[in-house]
């Protein structure tokens, strides 16, 4: 830390506390000089936090490390810090030490939905891999708090092997997302050899990676690691910008060289109460990410894991925030808002309304200027039977995989090929009763 000498920052926007470029630019220099105290935070940003507040964050550090690299630090606006989008993700705050009784330690049962340690199976054809459970910057509205504070370690290969395994034996599985932590605080030659057993399994189609490093750790996307990467696409990279803030020279150079070495990306936003709750920044953020070849893909509902009600805000925020972003904007820059359904439904998106009413032919629909329209239906449309034989339709789809997985939930309800004609819940005592007369 000496490094910092007693510089003062005077701007905002990647100031390097006098610290020299090559140093600040080497990622390894600023995860050994990461924040982890507020008398560090103190110190750097020449600010006195009063004696109280301190207390108290120290008591949430207790609890919740922290650790914020240097480099994401310098983004927070050291005269008003308190409001500061970054200094709220990235500093511990008392009210994480509140659990509601309606939160949960595990909202999404990612570890109940595990097979094996590190894989959570939720969806038919795809899986989350943890690889690492460490972070560079651990964001306070972790939705895996939890397990922030567990012992910093990465799986070893005999660990990560379990996860191989459980993919190579599970033919379904067709898309691999590597999650965490972070992914990228694996070493560029561990990650390579993850990456080859991952590639080399004759099902996995893509692998993705979830990262926050464009975000707090630019420096991470080297050369290097891009050379890495580069032999094993189609590699998808989600990353995690929250407000517009976020996006400097570095993240943006870092932005680049992974769209200039093809792999697409795309972006998990979370929305934050007083961080990002608002339709301007929402629309700043978009346009800017779309500007560095990034497409919004996410935008999730703050998940029920403890510590994080001051985060959240209502569901109707979100559906402002889409209100404000479909049709006024480009599609492709309109993120799907979704909420993780606790207990682990998955996510769900949730949408403004645009179907108004519905006939037999007709539906009328209104636009995102208010304008109410209706579309005439085909009169003549021949609604095909399907049971999947495809030589009965002459859509004849000539699929290579005859056993093509059968539709699930409401899938499954609107096909031909299902007797099915409602789901019912388990527990439904009507059902159960005529259960108890056979
Ligand atoms: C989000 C998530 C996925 C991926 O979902 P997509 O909608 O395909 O991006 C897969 N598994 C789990 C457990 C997830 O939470």
């Amino acid at each position: 830390m000496e490094i910092f000498n007693d510089v003062k920052p005077e701007v905002t926007g990647e100031f390097r506390f006098g610290c020299e470029i090559s140093k600040w630019k080497d990622w390894k220099w600023q995860l050994k000089n990461s924040v982890k105290s507020v008398d560090a935070f103190e110190r750097l940003m020449g600010i006195e936090i009063p004696t109280e507040e301190k207390a108290l964050m120290e008591k949430t550090i207790e609890r919740f490390p922290m650790s914020v690299t240097p480099y994401y630090l310098s983004l927070i606006d050291s005269a008003n810090y308190k409001n500061d989008p970054v200094f709220k993700q990235s500093f511990a705050n008392i009210n994480e030490l509140t659990v509601l009784k309606t939160d949960m330690k595990d909202p999404l049962s990612e570890d109940t939905d595990s097979p094996v340690e590190g894989i959570t199976h939720r969806y038919p054809d795809r899986v989350l891999f943890h690889v690492s459970n460490i972070c560079s910057m651990y964001c306070r509205h972790c939705t895996r708090k939890r397990k922030v504070g567990d012992v910093d370690s990465i799986p070893n290969k005999a660990q990560l092997l379990k996860g191989i395994e459980y993919i190579r034996n599970t033919p379904q599985v067709r898309d691999v997302l590597l999650s965490g932590g972070d992914p990228l605080m694996l070493s560029d030659s561990y990650l390579d050899w993850l990456l080859s057993e991952i590639t080399a399994i004759p099902h996995v189609q893509v692998v993705r990676i979830g990262t926050r490093m464009p975000v707090v750790l630019p420096y991470r996307i080297t050369n290097d690691l891009i050379d890495v990467l580069k032999k094993y696409h189609p590699l998808w990279i989600n990353t995690h910008f929250n407000h517009p803030r976020e996006i400097t020279s570095s993240s943006r150079e870092a932005l680049a060289k992974l769209a200039n070495a093809g792999f697409p990306l795309g972006n998990q936003s979370v929305l934050l109460a007083d961080v990002n709750d608002c339709p301007r920044i929402m629309k700043e953020l978009v346009h800017k990410l779309v500007q560095n070849r990034v497409r919004p893909y996410y935008l999730y509902q703050c998940d029920l894991s403890e510590g994080l009600a001051h985060f959240r805000t209502p569901v109707g925020k979100g559906i402002e925030i889409m209100e404000s972003l479909i049709g006024h904007t480009s599609g492709f820059a309109v993120p799907t808002y979704v909420i993780d359904a606790p207990g682990g439904g998955g996510k769900i998106p949730a949408m403004p309304n645009y179907i108004i009413s519905w006939s037999t032919n007709k539906v009328v629909l209104r636009n995102y200027e208010g304008v109410i329209t209706t579309y005439t239906e085909p009169e003549n449309y021949a609604a095909k039977f399907c049971d999947r034989n495809c030589k009965d339709c002459n859509l004849d789809l000539k699929l290579d995989e005859p056993d093509e997985q059968k539709g699930i939930g409401i899938e499954k309800l609107l096909s031909d090929y299902s007797n099915t004609i409602s789901l019912i819940p388990d527990d439904n005592e009507r059902y159960n009763r005529r259960d108890n007369d056979v």
